[in-house]
């Protein structure tokens, strides 16, 4: 084989793809990564202008406080924002909330749904199945709901059991969380300095083989290689808008057919005032928006900025709607929640971000579908000759669908490279 261009090319530069290339640049590999977008982060995507301060359109938390991507950002000399959810959280179902909502008798059979979800040993069935056999109605129904189709991204009949336990989803609703106050971006910026990114370079094709590779642009330019990492979000690879030659491996197929992409948007809201408690940290209701957060809580005189967090069916429903459309939704809904609030009336400024119809992720992040259990670890393997796999959706050792989760895939990757490559 001739000369490779490079040691090892990157595809994406989101928090997976920079962690891996990171790694590999370090241990001395001459690394290329090549990114669609024109900006590094991909899932990780800060809005500098909208409020003047960072607001996230994408990933905004770090979560638990045993992240591995903690000790980065310290390491990167970034200011975390501490914010508990525990604080400043309320729920509302059916206009109830606070003491009235607790004592909602049909919470009695509620039981410790998270523990019977971490723990769970019982057949393979969907989420919806697991919450039937419980008999919930009304306000516990619509907590267990919510515990589960939240941060999974999945509707409960979509969800399988199996995987909510491996995903370790659970941990979410327990955890604390900070945000970067400079910006998420900052994190995968940092990771990426002084490294050799090639922005607006579309990957149509990937030609693999078992000690070369060679990456094709949508306008034909060729990078060969030695080996590739390949970080695409499960939605662009189970869209074939990458051609992999030869074809990929079954185990490779199954794998993204246990997996899917679950929708979500954000629509970002700036008042001219508030019109909610100070110390809001979150709101989880029952309508059309199933959370909102402050986007901006911590920081001092800052806008009063609502982040509608859409998920799973609703996010389907408002994402036919336009721009407009969908945030009247958000504000019909807050009058609702906030009588007398007049949201419209103070609104200076919406923004949506759908990542269903993003073509570069196609979906948000990936949730294990019934009877996919596994599918994380089969992508993952590393059994496609100079073929490596990061990202998100091959995450087993974390809780998955999560930055940190993206980022520990990016440095099991670059030791295999490196194993491989010696
Ligand atoms: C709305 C939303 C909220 C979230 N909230 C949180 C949160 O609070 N905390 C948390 O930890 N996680 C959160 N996540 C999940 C988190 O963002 C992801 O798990 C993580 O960022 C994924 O990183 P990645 O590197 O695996 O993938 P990505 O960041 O998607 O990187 C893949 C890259 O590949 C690029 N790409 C796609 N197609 C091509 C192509 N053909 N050629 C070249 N490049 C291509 C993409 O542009 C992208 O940059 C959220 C995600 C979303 C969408």
């Amino acid at each position: 084989m001739a000369t490779p261009d490079v040691d090892v090319v990157v595809i994406g530069a989101g928090m997976a793809g920079t962690t891996a290339a990171r790694g590999l640049a370090d241990a001395g590999l001459q690394v290329a990564i090549v990114e669609s977008q024109d900006r590094i982060g991909g899932r990780i995507f800060t809005d500098h202008d909208f409020a003047g301060l960072p607001v996230e359109q994408g990933a905004e938390f770090i979560h638990t406080d045993h992240a591995e991507t903690l000790p980065l950002a310290e390491a990167a000399g970034l200011d975390l924002l501490f914010c508990n959810p525990a604080d400043g959280y309320i729920m509302q179902i059916a206009g109830a909330s606070g003491p009235e909502l607790y004592a909602d008798p049909s919470l009695l059979k509620l039981g410790n749904v998270l523990d019977d979800v971490a723990g769970y040993a019982g057949p393979e069935q969907t989420a919806g199945e697991f919450l039937a056999a419980r008999h919930l109605t009304g306000a516990a129904w619509a907590m267990a709901d919510q515990m589960l189709s939240i941060h999974p991204l999945g509707d409960l009949h979509e969800l399988g059991m199996h995987g909510l336990r491996d995903d370790r989803v659970v941990e979410l609703e327990r955890g604390i969380d900070h945000r970067v106050a400079a910006g998420y971006d900052e994190l995968p910026k940092w990771l990426a300095r002084d490294l050799d990114v090639r922005l607006g370079w579309r990957v149509a094709e990937v030609r693999w083989a078992p000690a070369s590779v060679t990456v094709v642009r949508d306008d034909a330019e060729e990078i060969t290689a030695r080996a590739v990492v390949c970080t695409l979000p499960i939605g662009v690879l189970k869209s074939n808008s990458v051609r992999f030659t030869p074809d990929l491996p079954a185990t490779k197929w199954r794998a993204l057919n246990g997996l899917e992409m679950g929708a979500a948007m954000k629509i970002l809201l700036r008042f001219d005032e508030p019109f909610w408690p100070d110390d809001l940290t979150m709101l989880a209701v029952d309508g059309p928006v199933r959370l909102y957060w402050t986007s901006l809580y911590g920081r001092v005189d800052a806008p009063a900025v609502l982040c509608a967090y859409v998920t799973g069916f609703r996010a389907r429903a408002l994402s036919v709607l336009s721009d407009d459309a969908a945030a009247a939704v958000c504000l019909a809904d807050l009058e609702r929640i906030f009588p007398g609030s007049s949201a419209s009336a103070h609104l200076q400024a919406s923004k949506r971000i759908d990542w269903l119809t993003n073509p570069d992720t196609r979906g948000a992040y990936s949730f294990v579908r019934l009877g996919g259990a596994g599918s994380r670890a089969a992508l993952a393997a590393p059994d496609t000759g100079s073929l490596f796999w990061a990202g998100d959706g091959s995450a087993t050792e974390t809780i998955a669908s999560v930055v940190h989760g993206a980022h520990v895939t990016g440095k099991r990757a670059a030791a295999e490279v490196l194993a491989h490559l010696s």
